[in-house]
């Protein structure tokens, strides 16, 4: 447990999707969640924001529906750190190469959805991350990061393809993190978060 990020509050989009397993790794490193499930929740205090994987057109559905959307896009705007994984990271690009929705849009990069063909639908691998080393990495039905902008940090590649991405207070990746058991990407995210 390190001292510097004991005792954060992390907002956790709870809509839909995996994110019960990143409250998981919250807890493990000693950090507090709290579930954003509806507007009210959104009054709460918490000083960085996870967006889970799942599926992106009905998180975003239900952002819209449940008024959450704006709200979190302002915070967004305004500098929060987030953490998004997979369908997360869709919620945050620019532009959707094969999706007419577009999100939050605070992430200078373009992404195809269902990018890894059928048989790659779902597959794991281990490569190696910037300021980190070699971390598992576990796809499902992941989007693809097919282009990046100014100001974005490539900090891994899986087949010469940007996987993980950081814009100033933004980290997101393709795969899931919170799936492996390994605490380094919610350290590294929590260390952005404390020093911001
Ligand atoms: N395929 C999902 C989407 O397009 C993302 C998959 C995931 O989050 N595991 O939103």
């Amino acid at each position: 447990v390190c001292e510097l990020t004991a005792g954060l509050q992390i907002g956790v989009l709870a809509v839909q999707g995996a994110f019960l397993e990143h409250e998981k790794k919250l807890a493990e490193l000693d950090v507090s969640s709290v579930e954003l499930r509806e507007r009210k929740d959104l009054d709460r205090s918490f000083d960085g924001l996870i967006l889970p994987g799942g599926e992106s057109t009905v998180q975003g559905q239900l952002l819209q529906e449940l008024d959450m959307f704006e709200p979190l896009r302002e915070q967004l705007q305004s500098g929060l750190p987030v953490l998004a994984t997979c369908a997360g990271l869709i919620l945050l690009a620019e532009q959707i190469e094969n999706d007419d929705h577009r999100y939050f849009r605070t992430l200078p990069v373009t992404v195809a959805r269902n990018a890894y063909g059928r048989q790659l639908g779902s597959f794991h691998t281990e490569q190696t991350m910037d300021g980190i080393g070699p971390v598992p990495m576990t796809f499902i039905r992941a989007p693809q990061i097919t282009e990046t902008g100014e100001g974005v940090q490539v900090l891994a590649q899986v087949n010469d393809q940007a996987v993980a991405v950081r814009s100033g207070n933004q980290l997101a990746m393709s795969f899931h993190p919170e799936l492996d058991h390994d605490l380094r990407i919610h350290q590294l995210f929590l260390e952005m978060v404390s020093s911001r």
